[in-house]
């Protein structure tokens, strides 16, 4: 393999979390958990309840006090629904309870109702040996009052939101989404709903982006589409850079094109074009305008759609905080060849089948079913050919939403 002047992907990646620690987003507000999916922890999260907050019963059964209890059956004293609050249990008897209820006061044990026997005289026989503790869940096994439920930082989902509101909590305290202004570069470029010009292809960059996006939290400033022209990109960075956190583009990254993102950027400041080691991809221009930073993708659907999940991905969950941006991957068996690897690392669009990972047939960066056929991507490290039964990392697209 000849030395290659290509950037690795990790550095990449470590340069766009560097600039990420600058652009750190300070801001943040209360939103109710019902629209706080995808967003970004602000403070801890301290848990103010005990839970569960009183001794509660985790079958249904009976409660007694097995401390210095003699085996005979014991008379029913009362009931304990799920939200009720019990009375102190009477010494000598036991309380009917169901899951979920309070434990009352002065027992120390549920059996469950399979393991009893109801006599004629409506006691209570206990057909095998108790012990104190047994099917009761105490009060702070979960959590305590105080304990640090969820750290700043952490991305929300389901469980998370459903930890709060088990607190009481309408609303978490998330970072601001940050601002991203979308920008789709191409003379050939048209909007959906118009009819395709001759040369024309329909922008489905924008759809693709504007979506995953808002899946990671950001708000999406549609700048829509650039024609491949100086002039009009930097007025339209110029207004852009007052209210974005970040201008993103797709497209006019690729050598012998106009290239006019770059163009605008090298005009007022200091753009760098990376040549990465990554397929597909390669060329990802990166710098700021004025104080705004600007990433620009490649403008092929599948690159764009690798580059975005592999690095503005990372840049854009660090802005908000987070400190786990590298997306969970496994080792897969590869259910085909890779003879002949390139000196760049590719990612190839790959589903699980039978517990290997088989290929999209057409692994062309233009071609974006590919992705929606996949599961994820199959990396295959630069110069390594693969034969079948190999083993590869594999990162499923679930993660990098
Ligand atoms: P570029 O990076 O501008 O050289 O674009 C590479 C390829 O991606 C060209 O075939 C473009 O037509 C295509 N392309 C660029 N932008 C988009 C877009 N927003 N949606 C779909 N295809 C695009
Ligand atoms: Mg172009």
């Amino acid at each position: 393999m000849s030395a290659s002047p290509l950037m690795p992907v990790e550095d990449a990646i470590d340069r766009l979390l560097t600039m990420a620690e600058a652009q750190w987003i300070e801001d943040s507000e209360a939103v109710p958990l019902s629209a706080a999916r995808q967003r970004v922890l602000a403070n801890d999260l301290l848990a103010t309840l005990d839970l569960p907050p009183w001794p509660n019963s985790a079958m249904d059964g009976y409660a007694l006090n097995v401390e210095g209890w003699d085996g005979a059956p014991l008379a029913v004293s009362q009931q304990v629904f799920a939200g009720q609050a019990p009375e102190a249990l009477a010494p000598g008897t036991c309380a009917r309870i169901f899951t979920g209820a309070p434990v009352p006061p002065g027992a120390d044990c549920v059996e469950m109702q399979e393991n009893t026997q109801v006599l004629d005289d409506g006691r209570i026989r206990f057909k095998q040996p108790l012990s104190a503790g047994s099917n009761i869940r105490p009060q702070g096994q979960e959590n305590r009052a105080g304990d640090v439920l969820l750290r700043a930082g952490k991305r929300l989902g389901p469980f998370e939101l459903a930890v709060a509101a088990a607190q009481g909590c309408t609303h978490v305290q998330v970072v601001r989404r940050p601002r991203v202004a979308l920008l789709s570069t191409g003379d050939e470029l048209v909007e959906p709903g118009n009819p395709l010009k001759p040369g024309g292809i329909y922008n489905s960059n924008r759809t693709l982006l504007s979506h995953w996006l808002n899946a990671l939290g950001c708000e999406v400033i549609d700048a829509g589409i650039l024609p491949d022209e100086p002039r009009q990109t930097r007025l339209k960075l110029e207004q852009l850079q007052h209210t974005a956190d970040l201008m993103l583009s797709t497209g006019g990254v690729s050598a012998g094109d106009a290239d006019c993102l770059g163009q605008v950027l090298r005009e007022c400041g200091k753009p760098l074009l990376w040549k990465l080691s990554i397929k597909p991809g390669k060329p990802l221009t990166v710098g700021h305008f004025g104080r705004v930073p600007v990433i620009g993708l490649p403008g092929n659907p599948t690159s764009a759609l690798v580059t975005f999940g592999l690095l503005a991905r990372a840049y854009l969950l660090r802005i908000q905080g987070v400190e786990e941006v590298e997306p969970l991957s496994f080792p897969v068996s590869v259910g085909f060849a890779w003879p002949k690897p390139g000196s760049r690392r590719e990612y190839l669009r790959a589903k699980l089948e039978g517990g290997r990972a088989v290929l999209y047939p057409n692994q062309s960066s233009g071609v974006l079913l590919g992705a929606s056929w996949a599961d994820g991507l199959v990396e295959v490290l630069e110069g390594c050919a693969l034969k079948v039964g190999d083993t590869a990392r594999f990162i499923p697209f679930s993660e990098l939403f």
